[in-house]
């Protein structure tokens, strides 16, 4: 139990690697809310996990949806210990070459404004509580936050600059809030959308070969599964063993840029 009695609030909390974090928690003692734009999905989380977690529907590109999940989380469970900056979209590895230039505007603004803006928002809305709580903020970064090759232009820009906004805050927030991030790989049971504006909505990264692919890629040579990467967000919200570290992200990733020449 080494998160007993600590409150996290955890964006894009419904499905893949964010619900796995949510049942983690919950494992170690946490009391969860679940802040993700699928109804659906909160409803299938909550009903499977009970009294211990709560959903708040909203998208976190609004600031108002964002301000109304921590509300509702204080007022579920008392106070606010970590906030995980979770919810994200992929752009299908899209090369820049191939997008025309009528989609690439609308297909940038819904890219950073979901991987970027909506953890700005996050830890805007969650920093007065995080304060009092003299908490911590975990965001989920990527194996793209450091390697080409994890998605196309826009998908690699947000996750690096994900990387740039974690060391800027964990500066700023000292020595109140520590701020750190976690970089994974690809990532089993994700259900990871595309951008709308690309005309990705119909694509299923449930179907992609992941294993076959990771397999190829990975120095660990097999793809890993959300509750696997689970465990480095326990550690990061752990008060026992978390106190020196802010500003860091981990690369948590099945050693893909462990490969050599
Ligand atoms: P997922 O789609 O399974 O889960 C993401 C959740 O975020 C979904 O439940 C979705 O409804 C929610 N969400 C998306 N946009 C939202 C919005 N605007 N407002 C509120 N909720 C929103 O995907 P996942 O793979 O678990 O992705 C989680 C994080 O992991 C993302 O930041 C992603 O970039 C990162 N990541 C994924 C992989 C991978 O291989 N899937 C690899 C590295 C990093």
């Amino acid at each position: 139990m080494q998160l007993k009695d600590q409150v996290a609030l955890v964006t894009g909390g419904g499905s893949g690697l964010g619900r796995a974090i949510v049942e983690r928690y919950v494992e170690e003692g946490a009391h969860v809310a679940i802040f993700d734009r699928s109804h659906e999905r909160i409803e299938e989380v909550t009903r499977a996990l009970g009294g211990k977690v709560i959903g708040i529907a909203g998208d976190v590109r609004e600031m108002a949806d964002n301000k109304r999940a921590v509300v509702e989380c204080v007022k579920a469970f008392g106070k606010l210990d970590t906030l995980v900056g979770n919810a994200g979209v992929w752009d299908w590895s899209k090369s820049l070459v191939s997008t025309a230039d009528d989609a690439l505007v609308s297909a940038f603004d819904e890219m950073f404004a979901i991987n970027v803006k909506g953890y700005v928002l996050a830890a805007k809305a969650a920093l007065p509580e995080l304060y009092k709580s003299k908490g911590q903020m975990i965001f989920t970064a990527s194996n793209a936050s450091f390697y080409p090759g994890g998605g196309g232009v826009l998908y690699t820009a947000t996750k690096h600059a994900v990387v740039g906004m974690i060391k800027q805050m964990a500066h700023e927030f000292a020595p109140h809030v520590r701020v750190n991030g976690v970089a994974p790989g690809g990532i089993g049971g994700s259900n990871l959308a595309g951008i709308g504006a690309l005309g990705q909505a119909g694509q299923k990264f449930s179907e992609l070969p992941l294993n076959d692919l990771m397999k190829q890629m990975l120095p660990l040579e097999r793809a890993f599964h959300a509750r696997e990467y689970a465990g480095a967000y326990v550690f990061f919200a752990n008060r026992k063993d978390n106190q020196p570290g802010t500003g860091g992200v981990l690369n948590f990733d099945g050693g893909i840029g462990m490969r050599g020449f």
